[in-house]
Order: structure tokens, then C-alpha cells, then sequence
């Protein structure tokens, strides 16, 4: 009845809380929130200062007593009070634009990365709760972008996924509704971005930030040749003259800088491949490897890790949803769905 009560005009939402960026949808609306994991913070007075685009606009150019944080940089919540706090943020963002004058207790549903440990999913529940949800269920990322992408999750057959975000790239097998074998490495966005900055610093000596490494890695980043050797101006500081310069970084210098974190990502689909029950490798040969998160759309990527397994590759439509996506099939569905929830969701939040 109470349950009722709420669920009148509280509308279900769900969530992809990425170590890169956060999604929210609202149940009839769609995805309402799409900024990035970043929270800027007055650490004199503990105040936030800004959340999402406007906090990452801040990003490495801050005065000392401020800081832009990622509060899940590796997938984890490194930071449970940011965490939450940002949390609260985008639920007061989607409370806004569905009803700012009646209460709302939503249940989400929230995609959490592999493999966190039970002391990780209380923080996410109780975060959750603590910024205004009245259930939270949990849902381990690559099931979430599987069901997101549509592969039949639920069928005695193997789905293979690989989602690469910022913190984590994680690769899993998935039959009858759960996770048969899976791997979580950090060899993702975030590390290719670091890559990019030592090997900027040695080859160049030029001291990059880190939006400039990203910004590079989209625009001419590959992990294999492309035949078009284009080319990218990069600012940076000169780490002889402490003066600011500008060069021209080609394409095979950054193919050449993230090259080692390539090796380690495809290293891992090989092992995961390896350690597949035969049957289900056989379904991996017939149905390939479906590819989601941001990281996957690197040039050449899904071509490079085919080639390197022998087995077909797909980039997802839309990659960069289809956690979210995942989420909000979940929420039509929660009763039936149960099985690909993580376990500690399945006792309702009390309250
Ligand atoms: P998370 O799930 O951790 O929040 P996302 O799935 O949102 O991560 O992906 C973010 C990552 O994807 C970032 O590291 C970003 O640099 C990377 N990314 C986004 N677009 C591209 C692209 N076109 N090429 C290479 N990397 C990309
Ligand atoms: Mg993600």
C-alpha cells in the first residue's frame, strides 16, 4: 500500500553510473541525463560547486582550494559522500522536470561495474537512498549493456561482451540470465589517456593534460593502421624551456603510445576466450563479440581484436547508451528480470 503510494507519481529511473559519464533515464521520458561522472567541490567549505559538464569544463584548471573529482574513477566508488552527493544532484535534475511539487521516491536501477565488492554495492544502495530512492536494485554493467544492445541474455547460449568505459574495460559471458565467466581490467579510456600524456612527455617533451590526451585519442587514435596517417596540433608546455608549444602528433605516434594497453585489453579477451566452456565458445564463433561503452568506438578497435581472436566483433549502435538502455528494459520487467540483478539488490530496501 505505502509502496503504492509512492509508485503513483514517482517515476522508475535507471541509471548507468559510469567512471566517465552518467545516464539517467525516466520512464516514459527516456534519457533525460547524459554528463559526465565529475563533481567540482570548495574543499575549504566542502560545498559542490558544480556536477556533470560544467564540473568537467573545470577539470585540471582549478585554484588549489578547488578540485574536479571523478568520485568513480577506476569503478568503484572511491568517494561515497561525492558520490552521493552527485547522485542527489542528477536525481534533483530529473525530480525538476517530472513533477517539482509532489515528493518522489523512484526505484532505480543503477549499472555498477564488475566485480565490486559487497562493501561497494551498500555504498551505491545506500547513496541511492540517501539522495531520495525508495528501492535501489543493482545490475552488474556488461548484463546491463547486453540486455541494452538486446542479445537474448536469458537463452542457454553464450552472449559475449566486451564494455569499455573510462576505469574499466569489462569483458563477460553471459547464459541463461547470468554472468558464467568474466574479467574487469583496467586497460580502458582513462588508461589510454595516460599513455598518451608519458608518451607526449618522453617522445616530445611536451607535459599534455588530460583533456588534450583524450581529445587526441578521439580524433586521430587507432589501434591498428588505417592507411590515413592524419595528423593532430597539440598545446602543451615544454618541458625543457617551461614555455608553451604547439606540435603536430601523427597518428602512428599514438597507435605507438597506447599500444601496450591494446595488448593488455586484447590479452584478456583471449584468456577470457580460453577460459570459456566449450559449448558456449562454439555460440561465440557463430554469434562474435559485441562491443559497448565509449571505448570502443577507438579506430580500428573492434577490426583489431577480431583479427587477434579469429572470432566476428561488433561496435553496439550507440555504445555509449547501451547500459542505460540495458537499465530501463530492466525496470519494465524487475519481477521477471530478477535473476540478472546482483544478489544483494533482491532484499527490497527498507526504509
Ligand atoms: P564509463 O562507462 O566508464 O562512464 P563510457 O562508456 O562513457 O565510460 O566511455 C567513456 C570513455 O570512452 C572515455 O575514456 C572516452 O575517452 C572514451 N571515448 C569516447 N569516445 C571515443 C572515441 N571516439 N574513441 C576512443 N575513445 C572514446
Ligand atoms: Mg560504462
Amino acid at each position: 500500500m505505502f509502496d503504492s503510494f509512492w509508485g503513483l507519481f514517482s517515476k522508475d529511473i535507471g541509471m548507468d553510473l559510469g567512471t566517465a559519464n552518467t545516464l539517467v533515464y525516466v520512464k516514459d521520458k527516456g534519457i533525460v541525463i547524459n554528463e559526465p561522472s565529475v563533481v567540482a567541490l570548495n574543499q575549504k567549505t566542502n560545498q559542490i560547486l558544480a556536477v556533470g559538464k560544467e564540473a568537467k569544463k573545470m577539470v585540471g584548471k582549478t585554484p588549489s582550494h578547488i578540485v574536479a573529482m571523478r568520485p568513480l574513477q577506476h569503478g568503484v566508488v572511491s568517494d561515497f559522500e561525492v558520490t552521493e552527493k552527485m547522485l542527489k544532484y542528477f536525481f534533483d535534475k530529473v525530480h525538476e522536470e517530472i513533477s517539482p511539487f509532489l515528493p518522489h521516491r523512484p526505484r532505480v536501477v543503477i549499472g555498477v561495474p564488475l566485480g565490486g565488492t559487497e562493501v561497494e554495492k551498500r555504498a551505491v544502495i545506500q547513496a541511492g537512498k540517501n539522495a531520495g530512492a525508495r528501492e535501489v536494485y543493482l545490475v552488474e554493467e556488461p548484463m546491463a549493456a547486453a540486455i541494452g544492445v538486446k542479445m537474448p541474455v536469458g537463452e542457454p547460449s553464450g552472449n559475449f561482451i566486451i564494455d569499455i568505459g573510462g576505469g574499466t574495460a569489462e569483458i563477460a559471458v553471459i547464459s541463461l540470465g547470468g554472468i558464467v565467466i568474466s574479467q574487469s581490467i583496467r586497460s580502458a579510456g582513462d588508461k589510454l589517456n595516460e599513455d598518451i600524456i608519458n608518451f607526449i612527455r618522453e617522445e616530445f617533451k611536451l607535459f599534455i593534460g588530460e583533456r588534450t590526451a583524450e581529445d587526441v585519442k578521439i580524433s586521430i587514435g587507432s589501434a591498428r593502421e588505417t592507411g590515413e596517417n592524419r595528423e593532430a596540433f597539440i598545446k602543451g608546455r615544454n618541458l625543457v624551456s617551461g614555455l608553451p608549444q604547439e606540435i603536430i602528433v601523427k597518428e602512428k605516434h599514438i597507435r605507438e603510445a597506447i599500444k601496450e594497453s591494446i595488448d593488455s585489453l586484447v590479452l584478456a579477451v583471449q584468456e577470457t576466450i580460453e577460459r570459456t566452456p566449450p559449448e558456449l565458445v562454439a555460440d561465440l564463433i557463430t554469434k562474435g563479440i559485441i562491443m559497448t561503452g565509449g571505448g570502443s568506438l577507438l579506430t580500428g578497435l573492434s577490426e583489431h581484436v577480431a583479427e587477434k581472436t579469429g572470432v566476428p566483433v561488433k561496435v553496439a549502435d550507440d555504445p555509449l547508451t547501451a547500459v542505460v538502455r540495458g537499465t530501463s528494459i530492466i525496470l519494465e520487467d524487475i519481477d521477471k528480470l530478477a535473476s540478472v540483478l546482483t544478489t544483494d539488490q533482491l532484499e527490497k530496501s527498507p526504509q
